[in-house]
């Protein structure tokens, strides 16, 4: 099963959904493409009706409104029927052509094999800033990947059944799978720029990014022992909390004045 999520695309599905059918067939037999409209306000949800008129394997799902990429690549998960998912963007920047490598990998003993865009097609502030987020997801996640964020994945369906994605959490999707105890596997595959549209995730992307991974780390890392996390924090706060009221009892006691003391406050 082919999941796509999409969002005012328009103009690239008739040539995406062709040379998907293309790899896939060349693969298997049985293959369904399952597009998500994530609300649309462009034609997309028309060109979809027109293709799946022309072939029944081509599905879509459409959203009210705009739920964000997470939420549809979710939905397109619980429709799927296929024993492996594949996930790819909409807008051709990831190469279809690219899957049967991804399946290889998938096929030498992993659960998620997630593409590596060695050489993006983005501006240089995109592409600074997604090292400087690989970096630090890889640091704080423990897992070794060069690209969590890429949108050409395949997975086995034990692991898609076990993903619970909103949000933005899509970004993190390995580092959910490596916590589950799932084995993450990564290939290089091309990227191209954007021939249609724009990107769809402005600079607040960061910002928010950000946000996502301190879930991530909560999620992964204390899930079960929060206390571990703010323990510490917590630990060093009521010793000098009690530190100070010992002395200032002293100095109170000795017959100082303590109400005059900023320290009394903090
Ligand atoms: N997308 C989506 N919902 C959104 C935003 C994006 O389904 O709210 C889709 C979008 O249509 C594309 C994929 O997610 O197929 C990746 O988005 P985009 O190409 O804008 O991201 P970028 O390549 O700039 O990271
Ligand atoms: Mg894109």
């Amino acid at each position: 099963s082919a999941v796509i999520p999409l969002y005012n695309e328009a103009q690239s599905l008739e040539e995406l959904c062709s040379r998907l059918t293309r790899t896939l067939a060349t693969l298997t037999e049985r293959f369904e493409l399952i597009f998500v409209d994530d609300g649309s306000t462009d034609s997309s949800f028309a060109v979809l009706q027109s293709l799946h008129q022309r072939d029944s394997r081509v599905k879509a799902i459409r959203f009210r409104r705009n739920f964000g990429k997470s939420t549809a690549l979710s939905a397109g998960f619980k429709k799927a029927k296929g024993s492996i998912i594949v996930t790819l963007d909409a807008d051709l920047q990831d190469l279809p052509e690219e899957i049967p490598t991804l399946l290889n990998r998938l096929e030498q003993g992993y659960d998620l094999v997630s593409g590596w865009k060695k050489k993006r097609k983005d501006s240089p502030i995109r592409k600074i800033a997604s090292r400087l987020f690989n970096r630090v997801t890889a640091f704080f996640t423990g897992v070794r990947l060069h690209d969590f964020n890429c949108g050409l994945k395949c997975y086995r369906r034990e692991l898609v059944d076990e993903l619970a994605l909103y949000g933005e959490l899509h970004r993190y999707i390995p580092a959910i799978a490596n916590w589950k105890g799932f084995r993450v596997g990564e290939v290089k595959v091309g990227h191209h720029p954007r021939k249609h549209g724009e990107s769809k995730f402005g600079s607040e992307r960061y910002l928010r990014g950000l946000f996502d991974l301190l879930t991530v780390i909560m999620l992964t890392k204390y899930p079960e022992k929060p206390l571990h996390f703010f323990g510490l924090l917590g630990t060093i706060l009521s010793l000098s909390g009690l530190a100070i009221n010992l002395y200032m009892a002293i100095l109170r006691i000795s017959g100082k004045w303590i109400s005059n003391r900023p320290l009394l406050l903090l």
